[in-house]
């Protein structure tokens, strides 16, 4: 499937309901079209504050990511966000009833199957994409992350920790929504289960348990099976896909990440975003080369 051309919004509404990892309160979460391009608009409607998903609201990114406007906080979008960003639907209001979104099965299979059920319209005019045409990259000791010139989306992650279970995976890949769907979408949030004890502690991760989170003990994890091998790394990716959203509009370009986590994700969009020269406004998503022959010329790698 190429990837869209034109702004999109949802067919129908959809209205999506659980509890939130962190502070294991209900939430329902209404998803409903727009009809004209204005981007991702949360709406808090017990105060009826609306919060564009844009990077220079983001705060509070230890765990999850955070919106936060005229005192009122919307925590943990980023998995609904990259679901709406994998399935390229950029224009959308988001009503919430509580402060914080709904874990559901801890990845965002979930939300990709409401996107699916509600069916996905096109709106009038072109798709925007922020084209990287500089280098723009965040360090923090070994950790890093950084934006490069690349046709197209694609996105490329390693995670590091020292316990076997986990170890050191690498995951790269060409962003589609098929893509997305099948390689990223499923992948379940993870934690240690040495940090178990301590994030309750803090009031943290109080809606959590094996049925919404991978938890890694010593000898490998503590839940039935894992989606994929290196669900971990492909959860991570998830996370990035989530977190880039918060620029706005898609990004064509090489996004590499070495243990990275919600706060450099979020560092890298807005440090895209208040460097204009290191970016353009496209509505090219494609290399003519992949654009206009039938066949690509070299086979790419997934
Ligand atoms: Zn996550």
């Amino acid at each position: 499937m190429p990837r869209s051309t034109t702004p999109q919004t949802l067919n129908s509404e959809i209205t999506i309901s659980g509890h939130g990892l962190h502070g294991n309160r209900p939430c329902s979460v209404r998803l409903a079209p727009v009809a004209t391009p204005s981007g991702l608009t949360f709406v808090h409607t017990p105060t009826g504050t609306e919060i564009p998903a844009r990077a220079d609201l983001a705060g509070d990114l230890v765990l999850a990511t955070t919106l936060l406007k005229d005192g009122v906080r919307l925590q943990t979008i980023e998995h609904l966000l990259s679901a709406l960003s994998g399935m390229e639907v950029e224009h959308l209001r988001i009503e919430v009833d509580a402060e914080e979104l709904p874990i559901l099965d801890g990845s965002a299979a979930p939300w990709v199957d409401a996107i699916l059920q509600a069916g996905i319209r096109a709106l009038a005019g072109r798709r925007r994409f922020m084209k990287i045409t500089q280098p723009v990259e965040i360090r923090d000791g070994g950790r890093w992350i950084r934006a490069l010139p690349f046709d197209g989306l694609r996105l490329r992650y390693v995670i590091d920790f020292p316990i076997p279970a986990l170890g050191r995976q690498s995951r790269e890949l060409s962003l589609t929504p098929d893509k997305y769907r099948r390689e990223l979408g499923s992948a379940r949030t993870f934690c240690l289960a040495q940090e178990v004890d301590q994030l309750r502690a803090r009031g943290l991760a109080l809606g959590g348990s094996l049925e919404n989170a991978v938890v890694f003990g010593a000898d490998g994890p503590l839940n039935d099976s894992l989606r994929y091998e290196d669900e971990a790394v492909r959860h991570k990716m998830l996370d990035l896909v989530g977190d880039l959203a918060l620029l706005g509009a898609p990004l064509l370009g090489l996004v590499e990440a070495h243990a990275a986590g919600h706060a450099m994700h979020v560092a890298l969009a807005k440090a895209i975003l208040a460097n204009p020269n290191c970016w353009e406004w496209t509505e090219e998503a494609e290399p003519a080369n992949v654009r206009f022959f039938f066949q690509p010329l070299v086979s790419q790698p997934a």
